[in-house]
């Protein structure tokens, strides 16, 4: 380790577990109650906008009754400290990474405090409730929708991200499931490119056997152990 590492960091819902936001994959495979299918795809929002748009107003007001845990807090201290490049991938749509403080951080599937308008694809910061139709503030057409990166649809940053990943000497991937591509084929990545590659999960994912290490325990409490290893080796 040395000034000079370059970190990578995934993220998934597993990191903001702790902070009361429900995982993708709850109690039967639903996702706050709901079939993916019918929330999360282009299909979906087609066939039933009211019932996609309230999902997301849901979610998007219950992110005021949340707060960071201790994992975001200690990314935020790493992104702040780290002297080498460091890049923060995450796939949730919450906004607790920031709200911790981290600065170096991209959003590959969208965000809930964000509207898309699916004509001109401009991306506004939307903070109360998104009415199927709603005017884009940019072109004025009918379209905005949920910011989100929907099954079967292109993430964003990819090249950003994949350029990270070639310089990386280190990748970690923290709290996801490893069943959501392409985010689940970066540890392949890393490795191809020479990356370290340390997983840490509340259990053994889906990828857990593609790594060069994986823990198990609560993010909140193997990430800031990890975090507070790394800050000593360059201290
Ligand atoms: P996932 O729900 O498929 O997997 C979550 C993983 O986190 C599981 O492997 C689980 O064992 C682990 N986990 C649960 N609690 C943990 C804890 N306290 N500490 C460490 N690990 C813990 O999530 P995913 O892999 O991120 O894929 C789901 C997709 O759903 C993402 O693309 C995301 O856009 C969306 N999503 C986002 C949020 C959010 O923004 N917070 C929440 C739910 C779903």
């Amino acid at each position: 380790m040395t000034r000079a590492t370059n970190i990578v960091i995934l993220t998934g819902a597993g990191i903001s577990a702790e902070s009361g936001i429900a995982t993708f994959r709850g109690p039967g495979g639903l996702w706050e109650g709901h079939r993916v299918e019918d929330v999360c795809t282009p299909e979906a929002l087609a066939r039933d906008p009211v019932l996609v748009h309230r999902f997301y107003d849901l979610r998007r007001a219950a992110l005021a009754t949340v707060v960071p845990n201790p994992a975001h807090d200690a990314l935020a201290r790493l992104d702040a400290a780290w002297p080498g490049e460091l890049l923060i991938v995450t796939q949730n749509v919450d906004d607790l990474h920031e709200r911790a403080g981290a600065k170096r951080l991209l959003h590959m599937h969208g965000e809930l405090r964000s509207a898309l308008c699916a004509s001109c694809g401009d991306q506004s910061r939307w903070e109360g409730s998104l009415a199927p139709r709603t005017s884009c503030p940019v072109c004025g057409a009918a379209a905005l929708r949920p910011d989100i990166v929907f099954f079967g649809e292109m993430p964003y940053r990819m090249e950003v991200i994949e350029a990270a990943i070639a310089r990386a000497h280190i990748f970690v991937s923290i709290g996801t499931s490893g069943a959501v591509y392409p985010a689940a084929g970066f540890v392949q990545t890393a490795r191809w490119h020479g990356a370290e590659t340390l997983e840490l999960n509340l259990e053994p994912s889906a990828g857990s056997h593609l790594f060069d290490e994986s823990r198990t325990g609560p993010a909140s409490v193997l990430v800031p152990a990890w975090v507070d290893a790394m800050l000593a080796a360059v201290a």
